[in-house]
């Protein structure tokens, strides 16, 4: 014997009916096969809303009415494709059950209340009805069918809403039916009748149960579960699209798994299972060849001992507190055996010894008896301000991570808080050990979905993603976004994924998705109309959840250099090119320091100095190692080093600029290079990265141009005028040259921090020497580097260095 269970998302209209049908009679060809089927998806749902009250009469007739209509028009199609579907004769049972329903409604209206007895039979109509037609189907391919009354065959206890089944009396009574072991036995799910006889349900979802509940009762040798999924996947794949599908799974980790949300299974459904012995399938309809998942005894797989992230939202929480909390222990038990005596389910429990107070978690439904259950048990506390009255905060979620022995794992909690903490999101309240397989927490309904997605990721999705928001979209920043484009297949391998999300200039914005992408970013971009300013990107800033998520300033903006701090504060690494953070102030430097450790985010800028050139992070490894510094000397820009090459070939200071300008070596205007602040600034992040606490204005810079050049001339009076210079340098050069030295614009580092930027007259025995045609170089005498000082050479300057230097800055957040 074999039992198959079809829910309502595998019956929803006619072709999934007689798929249905297909399944059964294939199944019944190998062994005799039992069936139990939920209503088809939405009926159940309307149903409910008329025992909820909250809607008015008309509305409730409008309701039944359009039930009553799904059922009509499913058979009427079912008919249209299996001609001899008994049409008619299931019309009839439709209306003759619509009729019984509508009868009891006006009851109901009259006494202007549903009788809890009456509630289960007006929501269970779909069941019964999903079995009628099931059996019109089958007879008309000319099986015979033996329908189970489930009212009469499975005795259940507890409420009439959330029934529990006795399977021991149970099993005898159905023993005792005489089945026909040709038939094709047929039961509808939800359903069960109490001592009294009275149909009652199984709860939501229950057909599940009555599934196992009937494996169990018939000693099936397994139980299909037939839905709308692959099987049990890690987390619901409606919401995490890549959640993995879950090969096989122990009776405990099902348990568990359904109790804290995985829908895909009732979370009674395990208990009569797993007491017989009966393995258990999840398959899908929609794709029945698939293998579905296990449920067995013992997981063997060598799967991820993780198995999955579930979620139970409509969640409230209770925080009693009071004087009385103080012998904490008999009010707790009063208070739960209070309600467990109402068979009111308790989600999770936290206990706060100190200070007086218990909180727990249940459904929303339960809330209104709760309360009135709580107050009439503690009247007397209550009255005596012995216990504070009762708070509750509404709209919360319960996340869980699932996996076997979880508890013991002692990486898993921290892996959970720190990526709700990377998605800002605030954790109420934890359950952790209380149960060995799961960790709970509490959040915002608010916030379920980006945390679901957030903790599955980190736990189960090996690729390593960062989301990009990248500002400055100039030379750099779009040698960045070829790069990256470039980079895609080889970082897949490598399981990381870069995610561009917003591209930015100082006017407006792009933001990227499946169909703007890293391939056509630049037409949309042109068509974009989205303003951008940092009250756009800020508001834009505190809606992103995701973790990893990075700036990436290829500006040189001073403004946006200075919301770093607040960037960081809102959950997010920074990569920059821009110098104007690193150099502002000493106080804001440090602070930005602060807040990135404080915050566990990566501040990185390996381009304020020689571009692509490892100098930062080299800098960094070798204070970390215990070198210390004794002096600096380098040429730091790459212009400069390009003209001061040019003089000694004899080239005039003007020609010598204007080429540099032609390869563009220089900034737009080349009175920013000659003037030497551009070069104080990259003098001033190393000498920081050193520990020497300076401010700009504490570099000497010896000018290479004369007060009466102002930065007000055009690029092209500024080159007419350079020519007043040409000639002193054209001497300054050969005097050098005399001694067999060359010029070059130098900023130096002393021992005692004492900085300066200048051109000087340098030797052939100086690192120095050669370096021109635009490279850079530094020098570092350092206790280790000595007497032969560590040299970085090569070019400091150019789109594709730097971009290829923000880019490894970019990757370093994650590797
Ligand atoms: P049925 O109508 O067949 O009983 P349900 O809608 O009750 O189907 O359950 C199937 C749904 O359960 C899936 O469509 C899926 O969205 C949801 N679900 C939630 N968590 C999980 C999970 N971990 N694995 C698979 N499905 C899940
Ligand atoms: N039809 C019922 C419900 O929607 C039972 C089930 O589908 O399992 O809750
Ligand atoms: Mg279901």
């Amino acid at each position: 014997m074999k039992l198959l269970k079809f829910g309502g998302t595998s019956l929803a209209n006619a072709e999934k009916f007689l798929c249905v049908a297909d399944i059964i009679e294939k199944k019944n060809k190998k062994e005799q096969t039992a069936v139990v089927l939920s209503a088809p998806a939405k009926i159940t749902n309307y149903l409910v809303t008329i025992i909820e009250k909250k809607i008015d009469n008309d509305e409730i007739l409008k309701k039944i009415n359009l039930a009553e209509n799904i059922f009509i028009e499913l058979i009427k199609d079912i008919k249209k494709i299996q001609s001899l579907f008994p049409y008619e004769n299931s019309k009839e049972k439709i209306q003759t059950e619509f009729n019984k329903l509508k009868k009891i409604i006006n009851g109901v209206f009259l006494i202007k209340q549903c009788p809890e007895s009456i509630q289960p039979i007006i929501i269970s109509r779909g069941e019964i009805l999903s079995v009628i037609i099931m059996k019109n189907i089958l007879k008309s391919r000319n099986h015979e069918v033996t329908i189970l009354n489930p009212v009469e065959n499975l005795l259940s206890t507890g409420s009439y809403l959330d029934s529990t089944v006795d399977i021991k009396e149970s099993k005898k009574r159905i023993k005792k039916i005489n089945i026909n072991q040709k038939n094709i036995i047929l039961m509808p799910g939800f359903i069960a009748g109490n001592k009294k006889g009275e149909l009652v349900v199984l709860g939501r979802n229950g057909s599940d149960y009555s599934a196992a509940v009937l494996a169990s009762c018939l000693n099936a040798k397994c139980c299909e579960i037939w839905t709308d999924v692959d099987g049990v996947f890690t987390a619901d794949p409606r919401i995490v699209s890549n959640a993995h599908l879950l090969e096989s799974i122990s009776y405990q980790e099902a348990m568990e798994l359904s109790y804290f949300g995985a829908k895909v299974l009732h979370p009674r459904t395990i208990e009569p299972i797993s007491q017989f012995q009966i393995p258990c399938i999840i398959k899908n309809t929609n794709n029945i060849h698939a293998k579905g998942t296990l449920i067995c005894q013992k997981n063997n797989s060598n799967e991820n001992f993780l198995k999955g992230v579930t979620h139970l939202d409509n969640i409230v929480m209770f925080n009693i507190s009071g004087s009385c909390l103080k012998d904490s222990g008999k009010i707790i038990s009063r208070i739960f055996s209070t309600l467990a005596r109402e068979n009111i389910e308790i989600i999770l429990i936290t206990q706060s010894s100190s200070e007086n107070k218990i909180n727990f978690c249940t459904l929303k439904k339960d809330v209104d008896y709760i309360f009135l259950t709580l107050k009439k048990e503690f009247k007397l506390e209550i009255k005596e301000g012995l216990l504070n009255s009762l708070n509750i905060v509404k709209n919360l979620a319960i996340l869980s991570v699932i996996g076997s022995n979880i508890s013991e794992k002692n990486n898993i909690a921290s892996k959970i808080f720190s990526s709700l903490g990377s998605s800002k999101i605030n954790v109420l309240a934890i359950a952790h050990g209380s149960s060995e397989h799961s960790i709970s927490v509490v959040i915002k309904k608010e916030n379920l979905l980006q945390g679901v997605q957030n903790i599955h990721n980190a736990l189960f999705f090996k690729k390593k993603i960062i989301n990009v928001f990248l500002i400055g979209i100039g030379g750099v920043g779009k040698a960045l976004l070829k790069q990256i484009l470039k980079q895609e297949k080889f970082l897949e391998k490598k399981n990381i994924k870069i995610k561009l999300r917003m591209i930015a200039n100082s006017k407006k914005l792009l933001f990227l998705n499946d169909f703007i992408t890293l391939n056509n970013w630049e037409e949309n971009f042109k068509k974009s109309k989205e303003e951008f300013n940092l009250t756009i990107l800020n508001k834009i800033l505190k809606n992103t959840l995701d973790s990893n998520s990075v700036i990436i300033d290829c500006t040189s903006n001073e403004l946006l250099s200075k919301q770093y701090v607040h960037f960081i504060k809102n959950g997010f690494h920074i990569v920059t090119s821009n110098k104007k953070a690193n150099t502002n102030s000493l106080k804001y430097y440090n602070e930005i320091r602060t807040t990135a450790l404080k915050e566990n985010k990566k501040f990185l800028y390996e381009t304020n100095v020689g571009a692509g050139l490892p100098v930062i992070n080299t800098l960094q490894n070798l204070f970390n190692t215990g070198d210390y510094l004794t002096s600096f000397k380098g040429i730091l820009s790459g212009s400069l080093s390009y003209i001061f090459g040019k003089l000694e070939e004899g080239i005039s200071l003007s020609e010598a600029t204007k080429e540099a300008q032609k390869l563009g070596f220089t900034e737009p205007n080349p009175f920013d290079d000659l003037s030497g602040i551009d070069v104080a600034r990259k003098l001033l992040v190393l000498a920081r990265e050193i520990g020497y606490a300076i401010e700009l204005k504490d570099i000497s810079i010896e000018p290479i141009l004369p007060e009466k050049f102002k930065n007000n001339q055009n690029s092209e009076e500024f080159l007419i005028k350079l020519q007043e210079l040409d000639l002193s340098f054209t001497k300054r050069v050969n005097k050098a040259r005399n001694l067999g030295n060359v010029l070059r614009f130098v900023g130096s580092i002393e021992k005692n921090g004492i900085c300066s930027v200048k051109i000087e007259e340098i030797n052939n025995n100086n690192p120095l020497y050669k370096v021109k045609n635009g490279e850079n170089a530094l020098t570092f005498y350092t206790n280790y580097y000595k007497p032969i000082p560590l040299v970085l050479r090569g070019y400091g300057a150019g789109n594709n260095v730097t971009a290829s230097g923000v880019f490894s800055d970019l990757l370093r957040i994650i590797l």
